[in-house]
């Protein structure tokens, strides 16, 4: 539906973007994410049509751009912010408002319209403000880090709303995260950008497992990368095992230096004679059961069809 072909855009000498490439197909929820600075914002601007490039950018569908809350207008009820960009368009007013229901209808705000933005939660924030881009009837959305105002515990919350909101509605939502975690959790598909390129397409599964270089190896976090032979391999934190009973003899010995307790898991990051520093991932209780301490040698191992080979 959506294609950016050969897309190269520089701001005087900074190259915000190279040669990029993208196809977005039809009710996909795509996430574009990266480091600050990647290119992301561009990225999202340049299919919206908001910035000059050059390649080619080909979107017969109709988009919409999803301001943040902090763009509601406070003075305004729910119905009259929904109604903003018709009356800018001049649409008439018996219309307006009609579309405006229907609009607050489909984000599940009916009976909210003569409310004030201060009198909704952050999540009825965020519906008010996605209806106020429904009513132009886009047939995707485009979100600029929509949740990243919101506290850590609200971002989660958020995050599984506005994952049900885009099923329901069922149109493309192209969305841009400097947060790995939140694009794992949202997309159908990830779009892994660094220093203006994509540098991997791919299903969350596909990019968590099968991260196509170190750099993603080590952007979507819990991996180790290792070489071996001259080459480069992640190897997940949690696919590498520790021998509390000593009997496998196909081990690495490593040296702790540290002991991270995250609630389910129990990082243990150590130095190693054959590959340097590593991170191993316990379960809570494994731990609990076999506990150690910093200075303390352990020996780990792990199955080698478990290695990943980086490009
Ligand atoms: P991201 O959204 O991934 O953080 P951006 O797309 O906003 O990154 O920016 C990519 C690069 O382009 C950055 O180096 C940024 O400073 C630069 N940039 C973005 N917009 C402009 C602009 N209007 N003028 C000059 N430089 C810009
Ligand atoms: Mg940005």
């Amino acid at each position: 539906m959506i294609s950016v072909s050969n897309v190269t855009k520089h701001f005087d000498e900074v190259h915000a973007l190279s040669d990029v490439t993208l196809d977005i197909a039809e009710g996909e929820f795509v996430t574009i994410v990266g480091p600050s600075g990647c290119g992301k914002s561009t990225l999202l601007r340049v299919i919206a049509g908001l910035v000059s490039s050059h390649g080619s950018v080909s979107s017969p569908a109709k988009g919409a751009f999803v301001f943040q809350d902090a763009a509601l207008l406070p003075w305004r009820t729910v119905q009259k912010n929904v109604e903003l960009l018709m009356e800018l368009e001049s649409v008439p007013k018996p219309e307006r408002a009609g579309k405006a229901r229907s609009a607050l209808s489909q984000v599940g705000l009916t009976g909210f319209e003569k409310s004030y933005p201060h009198q909704l939660s952050g999540g009825m924030k965020m519906r008010l403000s996605l209806a106020r881009s429904l009513v132009l009837s886009p047939e995707y959305l485009l979100l600029d880090e929509p949740l990243s105002a919101l506290d850590p515990f609200l971002r989660i919350k958020m995050r599984s709303e506005l994952k049900t909101l885009q099923k329901k509605l069922g149109i493309s939502f192209i969305h841009v995260t400097h947060s790995q975690d939140e694009a794992m959790a949202l997309a159908d598909m990830i779009v892994v950008m660094n220093k203006g390129k994509i540098e991997q397409v791919g299903d969350p599964y596909e990019v968590f497992n099968k991260p196509k270089n170190e750099f993603i190896a080590n952007f979507v976090g819990g991996h180790n990368v290792i070489s071996k032979n001259n080459k480069s391999y992640s190897i997940r934190m949690d696919h590498i095992n520790v021998n509390f009973d000593n009997k496998n003899k196909d081990t690495y010995s490593m040296k702790v230096n540290e002991i991270e307790f995250q609630g389910q898991i129990v990082k243990v990051t150590g130095v190693t004679k054959n590959f340097g520093q590593l991170s191993v991932s316990l379960a809570d209780d494994i731990f609990l059961q076999n506990k150690f301490d910093v200075n303390d040698e352990i020996l780990i191992n792990w199955d080698k069809t478990k290695e990943n080979s980086l490009q």
